[in-house]
């Protein structure tokens, strides 16, 4: 099929996510086909290389089509691609879930729920937290707190949680009750009666991705936990965007120490490669459900491809490769020479660079704001692409999440091209 066939094809029958179709659609548009990928590089339809600059949409670790994983999933494909996790169990996913739990203190968070995305990870704590009460003498607390701009995910029990307006408005009546705070301040202000009902705290404990890349204070896990103890609630961490190298720890709440009683991962639990996510708990949590069959403490939840063998594989390939290539100490000096590179263009461009967020390789340039709020942002990632980087804004912030593999050269390379169309945004502004 030609490139233009296909286009055609894309326009009359795919409906993409988040996606203005109309714009989409119209004639003049002409979408992006990706085909191929290798390392940090992606390659579309017509030959067009560009750097992965946003990972996939925050999914890629070590880079596409990796040897390693590719392999790992080919020795996996001639065994068994897929079977039930209910009524059975497989290889690789128990292989997966003790690697998981060995990196958290013994007796912390020790069990293990998968499923499919973030959002139904999220979903899984939020099922089995609303459980756990109801099996432990309290089954009043049924709400939920989180926070404004946080997001959690597009089921609707998670997008029930969700902050942004825009994007959740609409299903505020929709699903369990959710009170949003500020910050940490409007948190201490609820009321003992609020307090008393609330199932669990949830929040994305180091970097709020979709809020424009807003990095949490240092303090802020200590102060959370200190929190839900006294209203004597639990606590769900969704690290599905900060797990796995990106904030330059294993897992961000390694940092301060400070675990959940859940917590959530996906996005790059396997490299990037399939869906699969992971739900971790403590096994005080777990012991709730234990119990005779008539007694019906079980936890009625699954999905088709929970535990997908596949899936598990290319995970404990992306997890031993962590320590293979070394990944946390490239995250570190990456992390340091993008730190470097930005500190420059930020004072040469100071009218047009109005923030810079970073933690670890998570990083969000927030530019200047038009009246017409996401135009900057849109109009810099397009003149991006022509440099050969490939991201997407958040509003007018453009986010740079590269894999965690990419290079001294590579990241020059995004340094170079980032330069090159600040300069053509300053011209055209
Ligand atoms: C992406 C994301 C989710 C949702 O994950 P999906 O795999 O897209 O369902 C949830 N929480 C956070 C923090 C995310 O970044």
């Amino acid at each position: 099929m030609t490139e233009d066939e296909l286009i055609a094809l894309d326009k009359q029958h795919c409906w993409h996510p988040f996606t203005v179709q109309q714009e989409w659609c119209a004639e003049q548009f002409r979408p992006i086909i990706l085909e191929s990928g290798s390392g940090v590089w992606l390659q579309d339809t017509a030959g067009q290389r560009y750097l992965d600059l946003n990972s996939s949409i925050w999914t890629n670790i070590h880079g596409h089509a990796h040897p390693y994983i590719n392999a790992a999933l080919q020795n996996q494909m001639q065994q068994l691609a897929h079977s039930s996790f209910l009524g059975y169990s497989n290889v690789p996913a128990i292989k997966l879930a003790a690697k998981l739990v060995s990196y958290f203190a013994p007796n912390t968070l020790s069990r293990v729920f998968f499923s499919d995305d973030g959002s139904t990870a999220v979903e899984c704590a939020l099922r089995m937290c609303l459980q756990y009460w109801q099996q432990s003498g309290q089954p009043e607390r049924n709400v939920f707190v989180a926070f404004d701009n946080c997001y959690h995910g597009d089921t609707l029990g998670a997008a029930g949680l969700g902050g942004v307006s825009t994007f959740f408005k609409r299903l505020k009546s929709w699903g369990f009750e959710c009170v949003h705070v500020k910050d940490l301040q409007e948190l201490r202000t609820l009321e003992a009666s609020v307090c008393q009902r609330v199932a669990a705290l949830v929040i994305e404990p180091v970097v709020q991705g979709v809020n424009q890349m807003h990095v949490w204070s240092k303090d802020t896990l200590p102060q959370i936990d200190a929190w839900a103890k006294a209203a004597g609630c639990k606590l769900i961490y969704d690290e599905v965007m900060s797990g796995f190298g990106r904030s330059g720890y294993m897992f961000g709440c390694l940092e301060s120490g400070v675990l959940p009683d859940f917590l959530c991962l996906a996005k790059g639990l396997s490299g990037g490669y399939l869906p699969l996510a992971a739900t971790l708990c403590r096994e005080e949590i777990y012991a709730a459900f234990l119990g005779k069959r008539e007694e019906l403490k079980t936890f009625f939840y699954g999905h088709s491809f929970t535990a997908n063998p596949l899936g598990c594989s290319a995970a404990l390939a992306n997890l031993e490769l962590f320590e293979i290539q070394n990944t946390l100490q490239n995250v570190q000096q990456r992390a340091a020479q993008l730190a470097g590179g930005i500190e420059l263009l930020r004072r040469r461009y100071a009218e047009l660079i109005v923030d810079w967020r970073q933690l670890g390789l998570i990083g969000g340039l927030q530019l200047c704001s038009s009246e017409q709020s996401g135009a900057n942002g849109r109009a810099m990632c397009e003149l991006l692409m022509q440099q050969g980087l490939a991201t997407r804004p958040v509003m007018d912030t453009i986010v740079i999440m590269p894999p965690l593999c990419i290079s001294a050269a590579e990241m020059q390379f995004v340094l170079q091209g980032l330069e090159q169309a600040l300069e053509a945004f300053a011209r055209q502004s």
